[in-house]
């Protein structure tokens, strides 16, 4: 053998060992489905599993120093509340921010609804325009409707390709009269990597602000919102190995500090009479109420694990995984396999959506299914992109810090396994076991 595939080999053994380790820290990883089978998690891009180091911080929370935070003097209140502003600080660090940007909410969701309402409601008016991209989730979209319906604005889109690559041609024109910018970083639907650098630099000289929806950026790829320019950046923490119920809004501070309240009551005031209040300091003044604490602090303990295993490695993982999953999957193409979106791997996500011959893509998850193969099929929360694109549904994988190349093997086991099962009759009739 030679040094160098000497060399190559012990660069793989060390890989496939990170790995193993990683894949060793999912304790639902290592628990067989009620089929006897491996559990196979395809279905990231939906929500992720959860390392034991997270769990492992909720129970800590709750058996230690479970109290509110903000407030108490005695011991375990002061904990709490140190814990809690120590994930904030963790993820300020993550995305290159200050922590008093960092905003707690539910989820992306929430973040984007803050931004339309307080932001919207003192920013947009009758003549003025929300430029979109045909690529939106549900949730960076009804809430623009909305906000144009209330003031009387214009929604526009950025429109998409046949592959799902936006098209910037027009852009300058688009971004006539625009006031903000709403684009995901990545498309959950098929994982298209947003050009996020083009749109913003062009978006600010055509004096638009720009949101970025990154509920499957931050996740997946290096972050830094001070280098990317934008002015909103949202997330969820279910998406990147933390808990359900938190989220991040950030937002450029002298951004947020103009912006009224989204929600008032306790915590984001300074003073209050019974005439009116005046509010807290950022980040406070958008946290109205007895926040997520433990979900907060679990959300650190995420934060800490990803920047343990590094995102420069988890963005190569993801690619090397795709780059394997496309090829894999070409090999069922004469039987009707079709691939959607960029078949780049540099230009995708960790995300692929496909249909297969004539199978629905719920009856080929339900195949998937009885195999311990959990993949999505259906709309992914982006309707109007599937309408235009003429598919009812799509079935989708998606890749995270743990998945494998066994895992895409169950896959592509599992797509034949169904393709076994449906030509025995038609769609239609075909029992799934
Ligand atoms: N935007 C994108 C691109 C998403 O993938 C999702 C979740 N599927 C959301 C927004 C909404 O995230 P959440 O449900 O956590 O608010």
């Amino acid at each position: 053998m030679t040094q160098t595939a000497q060399l190559g080999n012990a660069l793989q053994g060390e890989a496939d060992a990170k790995l193993a380790r990683i894949v060793a820290d999912f304790p639902i990883l290592a628990r067989p489905t009620s089929r006897g089978k491996r559990l196979v998690y395809l279905d990231s891009a939906a929500t992720s599993q959860k390392p034991r180091a997270v769990i492992q911080t909720l129970v800590d929370y709750y058996e230690q120093y479970n109290a509110n935070i903000h407030r108490g003097v005695y011991e375990i209140a002061a904990r709490a509340t140190a814990e809690f502003e120590d994930a904030r600080l963790k993820v300020a660090r993550f995305i290159h921010a200050d922590s008093s940007e960092v905003i707690w909410v539910r989820n992306t969701t929430e973040a984007i609804n803050l931004v339309a309402y307080s932001w919207g409601s003192t920013n947009l008016k009758a003549g003025d325009a929300i430029l979109l991209t045909e690529l939106e989730h549900h949730s960076d979209l009804v809430p623009w409707q909305l906000l144009t319906a209330r003031t009387g604005a214009e929604l526009r889109f950025i429109p998409v390709d046949d592959r799902g690559m936006h098209v910037l041609d027009d852009l300058d024109r688009l971004l006539d009269g625009v006031k903000l910018v709403g684009i995901a970083h990545v498309s959950n639907a098929l994982g298209t990597i947003a050009p996020l650098d083009t749109v913003i630099a062009r978006a600010h000289a055509a004096g638009a602000l720009v949101l970025v929806d990154g509920a499957q950026g931050a996740p997946h790829l290096p972050l830094d919102v001070e280098a990317l320019d934008a002015d909103f950046y949202t997330f969820s923490a279910h998406k990147m190995l933390g808990p359900t119920g938190i989220g991040v809004l950030y937002g450029k501070h002298r951004l947020l500090d103009a912006m009224p309240p989204f929600d008032s009551g306790g915590d984001m005031i300074r003073k209050v009479d019974y005439a009116k209040a005046t509010f807290n300091d950022l980040p406070w003044k958008f946290e109205a109420g007895t926040s997520n604490i433990a979900d907060a602090i679990a959300f650190g303990a995420a934060i800490d694990y990803l920047t343990g295993v590094g995102m420069d490695w988890v963005r190569e993982h993801e690619r090397a995984l795709t780059a394997y999953a496309l090829e894999r999957l070409r090999e069922l193409e004469p039987r009707g396999m079709a691939v959607y979106g960029p078949r780049d791997p540099e230009l995708v996500s960790g995300v692929i959506s496909f249909n297969f011959a004539d199978i629905h893509a719920h009856d080929l998850a339900s195949v998937l299914d009885t195999e311990g193969v959990c993949i999505r099929g259906g709309h992914h929360c982006a309707m109007p992109l599937m309408e235009k694109m003429g598919w009812q549904a799509t079935a989708r994988a998606s890749f995270y810090v743990y998945n494998t190349q066994a895992d895409v093997d169950a896959l592509v086991d599992g797509l034949e396994k169904a393709a076994g099962i449906f030509k025995l009759g038609s769609a239609a009739s075909a029992r799934v076991s």
